[in-house]
């Protein structure tokens, strides 16, 4: 009898499963529904990968895109998994092939649309008739209104649990707030679901944002030390987009643009030359990203303000999938601000416009805070994360603090007297002691009036921003915020907390890329192997190995194949498939290096790495 973990070895080639992944696989093997939260490459896949080919009947994994569904289909053919999609780009006959394979059992895995599923030649009976083990609804925000993707076919699924009441169901996401989430198992219908939710946290992803000045030239000089890595580079506008890949061919590097501008033809030709690691920065607008598995980004640049922090998290997360270092860099400005809410305010009903207003400010108080961007990011996910993650641009400046506890109180106790009822330049007003007409006459007569006349303006300004971004002041109420005071305020009146703010800060460090020691001849040789094996079976060569598979045979030089299965990302097929070729290419190099295996110095146990 074959376990989860076996399966995992076998046939992933990997040691050890992450967070939940084996909480979730048993639950589903006891026959639970589920529902599943986990950060992209968080390594969502196997947590019904690994229970198909345990069941005894297919598993039909629900996807909401073509390319997702083919994405999927090759990485598990070329693991030696027996996996099929059915869609729209499928001939009949193709179709016909899929469907007779399902009927002899040859299939463990079958992907699909959701309007496949129910829609006029609805696959409901004949799916009933060969059976179904466990049914996977992946990108599962996409059937809440709530949710950022929402897309009307996945409303079908609503009926799924009516056709199939004893089938397990797991749905996964890797966005989702509570509303959404309770939206999704309400319409999924799941009976008494699992919750599995991870923390959002990406641990090998460096966060960067920087005021916007001379972006361009900027970028040049960022992506000069990154010769050799894909990217991904966000605009705001098709016209940017265009402009911005043409100005980096123009300076010598490989970039295509990709938006909802160029025809449909152009933009799949552009995709698939980004994927197969033809061209190595791919210029985008939003347009570009969802379905994008490509493992082996490396950066995300933002050369302008994403809409909210949500987005933000989203793009950058196209970063760093195989869990090897990677970067975000963001040029922040205000004057994106002021454009993106007139675009709010165009878009939506009044309502909404509220809203994208709010969270737009949201993202605008975490570019101009001081305060580590990880703990931002996740404080607004509802996560709790210490004050410094040492792998932002924040954490890595030289902030100098100063005890700002009596600044602190005089504005919280403003605030205070103001009975929460001020806006912070008001409030501001009234520390100054100012003399406009603005200020009415039982305000000038409270405690706090004119108590901080000896801080200017702007000072105060930034105060407040590290005081609102440390919780121990908010901003409540729209378009016009009033200050407000938190649960945490009340120790800094009573002086029982002491408050650090910020003095000034240095120039910032570059975050600093910290790959193992390893041979890169090699490894350029070894991504060259799997460049000509990606080219012969037609699929994108982070599908054969990722390059976190390729940097350990770079960084441990396998001499053997027993060896090599140690090395994660080798399974049994693979092995078989690609072992000789790649030991190959590890012993030329290391017969005229001079070099010999370093398996020794391999931890046989292998955790994600937190490379920090
Ligand atoms: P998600 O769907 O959550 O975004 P994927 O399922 O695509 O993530 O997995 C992301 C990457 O992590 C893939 O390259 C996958 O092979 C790898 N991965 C997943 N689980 C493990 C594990 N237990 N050990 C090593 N690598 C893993
Ligand atoms: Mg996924």
């Amino acid at each position: 009898m074959s376990t989860p973990l076996h399966i995992l070895k076998t046939q992933f080639g990997f040691d050890s499963f992450r967070s939940h992944q084996e909480a979730i696989i048993e639950a589903v093997l006891a026959g639970r529904d589920a529902f599943v939260l986990m950060p992209t490459g968080g390594g969502k896949s196997l947590c019904y990968q690994i229970p198909a080919l345990l069941l005894p009947n297919v598993t039909v994994v629900i996807s909401p895109l073509i390319a997702l569904m083919k994405d999927q289909v090759d990485a598990l053919r070329v693991a030696g998994v027996a996996a099929e999609y059915l869609n729209s780009s499928l001939s009949p006959e193709e179709q016909d092939r899929v469907l007779a394979s399902l009927v002899r059992r040859k299939t463990k895995l079958l992907y699909i649309a959701p309007e496949r599923l129910f829609g006029a030649s609805s696959l409901v009976p004949f799916l009933q008739e060969v059976g179904v083990s466990l049914f996977a609804v992946d990108e599962a925000h996409c059937i809440s209104a709530w949710g950022h993707d929402f897309r009307p076919e996945y409303r079908f699924l609503s009926d799924l649990k009516k056709f199939f009441s004893a089938t397990p169901t797991v749905a996964l996401t890797a966005t989702a707030d509570d509303l959404t989430s309770q939206d999704i198992v309400e319409r999924l219908a799941l009976h008494s679901p699992l919750f599995f939710k991870s923390s959002f946290d990406r641990p090998n992803i460096h966060y960067t944002i920087e005021p916007k000045a001379k972006s361009f030239e900027r970028l040049i000089r960022y992506l000069a030390t990154r010769r050799n890595d894909s990217g991904i580079v966000y605009t705001l506008s098709r016209k940017s987009a265009d402009s911005v890949a043409r100005r980096l061919t123009e300076a010598g590097f490989s970039a295509l643009s990709y938006h909802a501008g160029l025809d449909a033809s152009v933009r799949d030709k552009h995709q698939g030359r980004f994927l197969r690691d033809e061209t190595k920065i791919i210029v985008a607008t939003i347009a570009f990203g969802m379905g994008i598995n490509k493992s082996n980004v490396r950066f995300v640049v933002h050369m302008d303000l994403p809409k909210n922090i949500e987005s933000y998290y989203q793009e950058t997360g196209r970063a760093g999938r195989d869990g090897l270092q990677s970067e975000a860099l963001l040029f922040y400005s205000p004057a994106d601000v002021q454009k993106l809410a007139r675009f709010a305010l165009v878009d939506g009903n009044e309502e909404q416009s509220v809203v994208m207003l709010r969270k737009l400010k949201q993202l605008a108080d975490l570019c101009e805070a001081n305060v580590c961007r990880r703990h931002l990011i996740l404080r607004y996910f509802g996560e709790v994360f210490p004050e410094s993650c040492d792998a932002c641009d924040v954490c890595l400046s030289e902030r100098t603090t100063f005890d700002g506890t009596l600044i602190a109180q005089k504005l919280l106790s403003a605030v205070f007297r103001l009975h929460e009822r001020f806006g912070l330049g008001y409030t501001i007003d009234v520390l100054r002691g100012s003399k406009s007409e603005k200020i009415r006459p039982e305000h000038r007569a409270i405690k706090t009036f004119g108590a901080g006349t000896d801080t200017s303006r702007e000072a105060w300004f930034r105060y407040a921003k590290d005081l609102i971004a440390l919780g121990f002041l908010k901003q409540v109420g729209e378009p016009y915020p009033t200050l407000s005071l938190t649960e945490k305020s009340a120790a800094v009146l009573r002086g029982e907390t002491r408050v650090m703010l910020t003095a000034s800060v240095e120039v910032k460090k570059e975050v600093e890329v910290v790959i193992p020691a390893h041979e890169a001849t090699l490894l350029d040789q070894l991504k060259a192997l799997r460049t000509d094996y990606a080219q012969k079976e037609n699929v994108p060569p982070y599908i054969i190995f990722s390059d976190a598979t390729l940097l350990e045979l770079a960084t441990f030089l396998p001499s053997d194949i027993s060896e090599l299965a140690r090395i994660s990302g080798f399974g049994e097929v693979k092995t078989r498939r690609y072992g000789k070729a790649f030991l190959s290419v590890v012993a030329t190099y290391c017969r005229e290096h001079g070099l010999s295996s370093k398996m020794s110095e391999k931890i046989s146990v292998r955790s994600r790495r937190k490379i920090r």
